[in-house]
């Protein structure tokens, strides 16, 4: 990072930015580079293991959780650590791998930021909004609010986003960009106050249409 990195407007977007932008100084991506959580993980000693692989699950509950039950989860991490330290990570294959990218990159940064977990989490994301509420929760509202905010930092870093606004890009093409959802981008776009620049630019992109 140098000096003349932008920083969000409030003071809170500026700490979680420092943090996200650390985790991807750790992780050796270039600004504007997409950052691959699944490469991270395992520096969080974190073990996605894949839906398919879970035994022991009835084919009723499987059903369940990837039919009627897909939008009341969205992973997590188990709390209780492997002999090696390692914890295994669960994520909803049903949700796409854009979505799974983002929940992964929240579990790593639960890890970094040292948040003590202490149950199995089982997050609901709202793809609508971007925004989510927990149907069950193992670690402290502030540290969810801070996780998620964080990883959705790293994986869409203002500096690039504001650049790629006052381009004129769209939502859709900096998710496809940053290999992310776009409901994570327009997520973003908000929480950093880029919104106005961001319906000005797509008032043009419309024109020019
Ligand atoms: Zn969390």
């Amino acid at each position: 990072m140098n000096a003349f990195t932008f920083l969000p407007p409030t003071e809170k977007r500026k700490q979680y930015e420092l943090r996200a932008l650390a985790l991807r100084d750790f992780a050796g991506v270039q600004a504007g580079e997409s950052l691959d959580p699944f490469a991270l993980a395992q520096f969080a000693k974190l073990l996605v293991v894949d839906f398919e692989q879970i035994k022991g699950l009835s084919d009723e509950s499987r059903k369940h959780l990837l039919g009627a039950g897909t939008d009341e989860w969205s992973g997590g991490a188990c709390s209780q650590p492997l002999p090696n330290g390692w914890r295994i990570v669960i994520l909803n294959p049903a949700h796409g791998v854009h979505r799974n990218r983002a929940t992964l990159m929240e579990e790593i940064a639960h890890v970094f930021l040292g948040h003590k977990p202490n149950r199995l989490a089982v997050l609901r994301t709202d793809a609508s909004e971007g925004a989510r509420a927990p149907v069950a929760r193992d670690y402290n509202k502030s540290d969810e609010e801070a996780a998620y905010a964080i990883g959705a930092a790293a994986l869409v870093p203002y500096a690039t986003l504001r650049q790629l606004v006052f381009e004129g890009r769209s939502a859709e093409q900096i998710a496809r960009r940053l290999r992310v959802s776009r409901q994570l981008v327009e997520y973003r776009i908000k929480v950093t106050h880029l919104w106005q620049f961001y319906k000005g630019a797509s008032a043009s992109r419309a024109q020019h249409v």
